[in-house]
């Protein structure tokens, strides 16, 4: 499986960043290796001084294909989450200054957290999907599916022109305004309107 995710995907979080409003979808990879298995410990990285909490809508894939159109692309996913991508901004800030890739900033190991999956029924896809984050009780990200740029069938129509899309593959959907920085003690919650999703100690 591979994980796929969508960088500035919300207008205000691209200008949260200083980023512009992008054109096509903005795509970077996480190896397998970057999941927190479950029931394990998150541990601040040591390479990082500024680590940033992002939250997203994460879409599982259940069908293998590839050159998808828009029409179709709602076949080829059938659950999603609320995740974290995890992002060391000290590092992005570097790598993005000398127009280097970001995998050091965003691939690490455990740098992508998940929730609990919830099936996509024909109700869910009818309306938005609230989503939100909160540190240490206080709710710091606030997103709908509604403000994404790029809706989930045409980030997977998107996709599915560059690489295969195959069954298990993760798609992490673009992180709304509100990033910011967690430190070792932190709790970070992850719901989807009222329901927790995660618990994440930064240990
Ligand atoms: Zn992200």
């Amino acid at each position: 499986m591979k994980i796929i995710c969508v960088g500035r995907n919300y207008a205000e979080h691209a200008k949260e960043l200083g980023n512009e409003i992008p054109e096509e979808p903005v795509l970077f990879m996480k190896p397998k290796s970057a999941l927190l298995p479950p029931n394990t410990p998150f541990y601040y990285p040591a390479f990082t001084n500024e680590l940033h909490y992002e939250v997203e809508i994460v879409l599982r894939v259940c069908k293998n294909g590839r050159y998808v159109d828009d029409a179709q692309a709602g076949e080829y996913y059938d659950a999603f989450t609320i995740g974290i991508d995890f992002t060391a901004r000290d590092i992005q800030a570097e790598l993005k200054k000398k127009g280097l890739p970001w995998e050091k900033a965003k691939a690490w190991d455990h740098s992508a957290i998940l929730g609990n999956w919830v099936p996509f029924t024909t109700s869910i896809l009818s309306k938005a999907i609230h989503f939100s984050l909160e540190k240490n009780g206080t709710k710091v990200q606030n997103g709908s599916s509604e403000d994404m740029i790029f809706p989930f069938n045409s980030i997977v129509s998107h996709i599915s022109k560059y690489f295969s899309l195959n069954i298990g593959d993760l798609i992490y959907t673009g992180t709304p305004a509100g990033v910011g920085e967690c430190v070792t003690g932190d709790l970070l919650e992850g719901f989807y309107e009222k329901e927790k999703m995660f618990a994440i100690d930064i240990k």
